[in-house]
C-alpha cells in the first residue's frame, strides 16, 4: 500500500493537529493536547513514531511529553528553539531534511511570530505545514519577530507553487476575511465569506488552504500590490511599509 495520509485533528477551541500516517506509521504536528490524537490514533490502529513543533507555544506542543511518554514516540523541532521545546529529540536546521519513510520534509524558517518558527514542506505532497506563521487569510502575531521577518517568511511561502496545500495552526479564516473585507471589500472576499460560512455551519475545517487562493484573497500575501499599498496610503511606500500596516491595521481589528 504505502498510501501518505493526511489528517486534521481539530483540538481546544480552535487549533489544529495534523496526524500524517503511512499505513500503520504516523507522526503528529503540533500535538496541542492529548485527548483528540490518542482518540484518533487508537481508532485507526496507528503506532505514533514522531511528533513535529513548528514553534514553542503551549498550544503547539502541549502533548509532546506525555505522547512522547505513551508510545516512546522522538521529538522534532527547530535546533535554535531546543530550549523551549518539551522533550526534544530531533534538532533541525533551516533546508535540512526530516525523512518519515520515505517521505522527505523539507525545513523552512519563518521567523515573525516568534523568532524560531518553522515551517515543514512536503515536496511530494503539494502540502506545507505552517503552524501560527501563516492562516488562511491571515498571518499570525508578531509576539518575537519584527513585520520586516514576517514578510520575508510570507514571501518565501509565497514562493511555493501555487496548488500547494497549506495546513496551518488555527481555525481563524472567518474572523480574518472580515479584517479582509474591512480594507478590501470585493466580490471574491464576498463569495469566500459564504463559503467559510457554509464550511462552519456544518463543522468543517476551512482548511487547507492553497498559495493560490491565498494569493488572490489574503491581504498580508498583497503587501507588494499597488492596489493594495493605494488603498493602505499610495502606491509609492516600500512592500515592508505596507506589511507593516496591515498587521497593525489587524492587531487593532
Ligand atoms: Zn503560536
Ligand atoms: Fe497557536
Amino acid at each position: 500500500m504505502n498510501t501518505f495520509k493526511i489528517d486534521i485533528i481539530p483540538c481546544l477551541n480552535d487549533n489544529y493537529s495534523y496526524i500524517l500516517s503511512i499505513d500503520k506509521d504516523a507522526l503528529v504536528i503540533d500535538p496541542a493536547e492529548v485527548g483528540p490524537i490518542i482518540n484518533f490514533l487508537e481508532k485507526n490502529n496507528l503506532n505514533l513514531k514522531y511528533i513535529l513543533n513548528t514553534h514553542h507555544h503551549f498550544d503547539h506542543v502541549g502533548g509532546n511529553l506525555e505522547l512522547k511518554k505513551k508510545y516512546k514516540a522522538l521529538i522534532a523541532g527547530s535546533e535554535r528553539d531546543k530550549e523551549r521545546i518539551p522533550g526534544i529529540d530531533i534538532f533541525l536546521n533551516e533546508d535540512e531534511k526530516f525523512y518519515f519513510n520515505q517521505y522527505e520534509f523539507e525545513i523552512i524558517n519563518v521567523p515573525g511570530h516568534t523568532s524560531e518558527c518553522i515551517a515543514y514542506y512536503i515536496k511530494s505532497e503539494n502540502a506545507i505545514f505552517t503552524g501560527d506563521a501563516v492562516f488562511s487569510l491571515g498571518c499570525g502575531r508578531l509576539f518575537e519577530g519584527s513585520p520586516k521577518q514576517m514578510w520575508h517568511s510570507i514571501c518565501k511561502i509565497k514562493s511555493l507553487p501555487d496548488n500547494t496545500l497549506i495546513y496551518c495552526g488555527h481555525e481563524y479564516t472567518a474572523s480574518n476575511a472580515k479584517f479582509v473585507q474591512s480594507i478590501n471589500d470585493n466580490e471574491q472576499i464576498k463569495l469566500k465569506i459564504i463559503r467559510i460560512k457554509e464550511l462552519r455551519e456544518k463543522n468543517i475545517p476551512t482548511i487547507p488552504t492553497t498559495i493560490a487562493e491565498e494569493k488572490e484573497l489574503n491581504i498580508f500575501f498583497q503587501a507588494d500590490q499597488d492596489n493594495i499599498k493605494d488603498l493602505l496610503s499610495n502606491r509609492n511606500i516600500s512592500d515592508e511599509e505596507a506589511f507593516t500596516r496591515i498587521r497593525s491595521a489587524k492587531d487593532a481589528f
